[in-house]
């Protein structure tokens, strides 16, 4: 630390010694080495959990680019140690190991303490020492880091193999840089070592810009599916018929309405159509001649493959109790023809009542973020998404992005699907496709509640599913609040209750869609909003505030047990009034 040389690899540098980091880096290893954080919303720094400095910067070479400027609040740790930590942390809680999580963490943050403590007094220290020693020894190491450099040039070696990154930089700068005079007698011995790292530093090299032409070529032929899916849509009979304006448009849009259920990249490079393009050495000239010569067959492999998973899906959702098994009817702007021209299990798919629940999870070891498919579930939004496409970066990250979705982990969903026939109808469009009703956009409003603006189809459903759930949660008798008066409570999504049957969703115009949204906007959730849901839904005329409504959005058991308390002392004096009264 206190030589003029970097602490991570040994070539000479004139940056300042860290006191933070307790490291002198040169440019290239600030580059390699260190990792932006943020200290204002990384744990990693607000916890001290690990070194981290803002004297150590990577320089940018382009300032001038707002890409290349730090945000505020930048500090630099050694990528090592962040992954380390991260990793112990994610360990910890993949093994739910709070209590040892917490530990390490302590032990982390006493470290950070003790070296904050050192600090000060370290960078006082450093500037003292530094003297006029280190000029001495940096001409002898200049000078002989400039003979080897000639000699190596006459071995026939070039300065890109003389290039070396990461660690692989450290052996050749020691050699390189080391404070000794270069006698012949130190050159023939250090000649073989500087040979030997040449030589693998090359190969390495070659690697590299093999897997550099590969990805080259991966990314071309990306490319080239991506446009051949959003030039051609299976569903376009669909989309033709529905007002969604034009459909020359909307495919040249990088996002069409509905995704193209479509093979990732991945899966399409084992093909044998496409596999000798990713292996062979062609240049991506060549590649692309060669996609376009294939396009027929590379089509037709698309076509297989959507029929499989097709085919599969309709096997998961298996057959529709009392249907008709043959004939699958999906209306399109009321008109059964116009879904004709598309295969059955397309037309059974699309049915806006084909709804499919993920029923197991992929075992992936990485997906610890499952998220699972959008709710309502509908092919092909479980299958592809529009933005799908290959992700070259680390291969580690990228499965989830790039991996294909197993179909057969799908099945039906009966639960939404009940709700769903109802909705549709009360719309009076039992055959109608999701496909057509979410091209009908923000037009649909819940029939029994009140606080419901405008939403698509989807919203819609999802708006019935998420309330008859948490009326489950409501009503589970092992969730009641201990009190001695029960509160009234109201299902109005009841889909079952005989007596309301008030329609579950209505469809609006366009221009009335607009209105309401208008109206509710300005509106809110106001004092009015709170009266007439505790009168709707609660049966209470004269609502008091801390019994029946109030501002504390955070219970905390205290406060719970205290509002238990009040609302029985307001209903025993209610009752004694009445009593009383009579
Ligand atoms: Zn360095
Ligand atoms: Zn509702
Ligand atoms: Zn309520």
């Amino acid at each position: 630390m206190f030589s003029k040389s970097c602490t991570e690899c040994g070539a000479r540098t004139t940056a300042r010694p860290d006191v933070y980091l307790v490291a002198r880096l040169c440019t290239l290893c600030r580059y390699t080495e260190l990792q932006e954080l943020n200290s204002k919303t990384d744990e990693l720094v607000k916890l001290d959990l690990v070194c981290y400095t803002s004297d150590s910067r990577p320089k940018r070479d382009a300032p001038e680019d707002t890409r290349y400027r730090y945000t505020k609040g930048a500090v630099f740790a050694f990528k090592w140690e962040v992954q380390e930590a991260r990793e112990a942390q994610q360990t910890f809680r993949k093994n739910d190991d709070e209590a040892s999580l917490a530990e390490w963490e302590e032990d982390r943050r006493a470290a950070a303490q003790a070296r904050h403590k050192d600090t000060h007094q370290l960078s006082r220290y450093i500037y003292r020492v530094t003297g006029s020693r280190e000029d001495e020894l940096e001409q002898i190491k200049e000078q002989r880091r400039t003979t080897i450099f000639e000699r190596l040039k006459t071995l026939a070696w070039t300065e890109e193999d003389m290039v070396f990154k990461g660690s692989e930089a450290k052996p050749w700068n020691a050699l390189l840089n080391a404070p000794k005079v270069l006698t012949e007698r130190v050159w023939t011995n250090i000649l073989p070592q500087l040979t030997q790292m040449l030589a693998d530093n090359r190969e390495r090299h070659t690697a590299e810009a093999k897997k550099q032409r590969r990805s080259d070529r991966r990314t071309c032929i990306d490319r080239f599916l991506i446009r051949m899916k959003y030039t051609a849509h299976p569903f376009e009979p669909i989309f033709q018929a529905v007002p969604i304006g034009n459909w020359g448009k909307v495919l040249n849009d990088v996002c069409p309405v509905e995704a193209n259920p479509f093979p990732k990249t991945l899966t399409a490079l084992e093909w044998s159509c496409l596999k000798d393009l990713d292996e062979l050495e062609l240049s991506t000239e060549e590649v692309e001649a060669k996609l376009e010569q294939r396009r027929p067959e590379i089509q037709e492999k698309v076509l297989e493959w959507r029929n499989k998973v097709e085919r599969c899906l309709v096997e998961r959702f298996g057959p529709d109790l009392g249907g008709t098994q043959d004939e699958v009817i999906l209306s399109v702007n009321g008109s059964l023809e116009i879904a004709s021209s598309l295969p059955r299990n397309t037309r059974l798919l699309l049915r806006a009542d084909t709804l499919f629940d993920e029923e197991q999870y992929d075992p992936d070891p990485d997906g610890l973020l499952h998220f699972g498919p959008e709710a309502p579930c509908y092919y092909p939004h479980f299958i592809s998404r529009v933005t799908d496409r290959l992700d070259l970066s680390e291969e580690r990250y990228s499965t989830c992005r790039s991996k294909e979705t197993n179909p057969n982990y799908f099945g039906r969903d009966p639960k939404t699907m009940r709700v769903v026939k109802l909705m549709l109808q009360d719309l009076g469009m039992p055959d109608v496709s999701h496909v057509e009703l979410n091209v009908m956009r923000e037009r649909f409003m819940c029939g029994r509640c009140l606080d419901q603006e405008p939403t698509s189809w989807s919203s819609c459903v999802w708006h019935y599913m998420e309330h008859l759930e948490s009326w489950e949660r409501q009503t589970d008798p092992t969730r009641q609040p201990a009190i001695r008066h029960p509160i009234e409570i109201r299902n109005p999504h009841d889909i079952d209750s005989l007596d309301d049957r008030k329609p579950l969703i209505r469809l609006l115009r366009e221009e009335k869609a607009t209105e309401i949204r208008k109206k509710y906007k300005s509106l809110g959730r106001g004092p009015d909003y709170m009266r007439k849901h505790l009168l709707d839904m609660h049966n209470v005329t004269q609502p008091v505030e801390e019994i029946h409504y109030g501002r504390s959005n955070h219970w905390s058991s205290e406060s719970k047990a205290e509002w238990n308390e009040k609302w029985d002392a307001y209903h025993d004096a209610l009752e004694g009034a009445g009593e009383a009264a009579e």
